[in-house]
């Protein structure tokens, strides 16, 4: 069933665990995060990347099929904008059909990024869709995170969260978008979790989950994460199995090669599923 990511993210929140947010970019990418999801009986929420869907199909192609595959599966499934930095491109996505959106407006100043995440909580509710906003500056693993600044202040947290009415907060607490480097584990600032949730109690962010190691997952989970992005390590596992089959065969024909990357992106979404203690846990 297609809902919005607010039911699912208040479950979480009370029942102490994440929903995996899965970045997808095309059907046979949302239709193994969906499988997945099947399978383990959890929530899952096909999240779709304002830069990819502006490089590769866009939202207007990409939403209703995806809408369907999520009225279609027998577990929750939310359609998640992630990253939208530009407020018309976020609008859009709302209009053909997103049950969520993140505004990301942290690279404005803090004013700024209230002001624009406000307006973004007003116009969504009218398509009943939840909004995520983000604090702080997750970085990237190719420059892992050195500088104080980019972690996300808990003061200005708590009272942007008090000030838009948002749905969930993305924070910076040590993780970054993409691969670390082999054997690289990084450390988070688990304080940062802890003052925030205790003070707001909504449902937080963990971008970039990938590599982060089992450690830093369960204790994000017991301080009060309730959603945890995905990708590189989704995409890795196709890239790894498209390696495997040319390995095996390279004269494979392009349907076999693609068809077969649908199983091995699920294997890698049920590992996160379990990891993140939601299975199970689909209405
Ligand atoms: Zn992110």
């Amino acid at each position: 069933m297609y809902v919005s990511m607010k039911g699912m993210l208040n479950r979480a929140n009370e029942g102490k665990y994440a929903v995996m947010a899965i970045n997808c970019f095309n059907l046979e990418t949302a239709y193994a995060a969906i499988q997945a999801a099947q399978e383990l009986r959890s929530p899952i929420i096909i999240s779709l990347l304002q830069e990819h869907l502006m490089e590769h199909f866009g939202s207007h192609l990409l939403t209703k099929p995806i809408m369907k595959l999520a009225n279609e599966a027998s577990v929750e499934v939310a359609i998640n904008l992630d990253h939208g930095q530009d407020v018309a491109f976020v609008k859009r996505c709302l209009h053909d059909g997103f049950s969520s959106v993140m505004m990301d407006a942290a690279a404005y100043p803090i004013d700024q990024n209230i002001e624009i995440t406000r307006h973004m909580v007003e116009f969504a509710q009218t398509y009943n869709a939840s909004v995520e906003a983000e604090i702080g500056n997750i970085g990237a693993a190719s420059n892992i995170m050195t500088n104080d600044s980019m972690y996300t202040d808990p003061e200005l947290a708590i009272d942007f969260v008090r000030k838009t009415g948002i749905d969930a907060l993305a924070i910076s607490y040590g993780s970054s978008h993409g691969n670390y480097p082999e054997g690289y584990v990084p450390e988070f600032r688990f304080d940062i979790v802890e003052k925030i949730k205790q003070e707001t109690n909504i449902p937080l962010v963990l971008h970039g989950g990938s590599g982060c190691g089992e450690k830093n997952i369960r204790t994000s989970i017991e301080l009060g994460i309730n959603k945890i992005n995905m990708g590189s390590d989704f995409l890795k596992a196709q890239v790894d199995q498209i390696r495997y089959q040319l390995d095996k065969d390279p004269n494979i024909n392009f349907f076999d090669l693609i068809h077969s990357t649908i199983d091995a992106g699920k294997e890698a979404v049920k590992y996160y599923i379990n990891l993140s203690k939601s299975t199970g846990k689909s209405l």
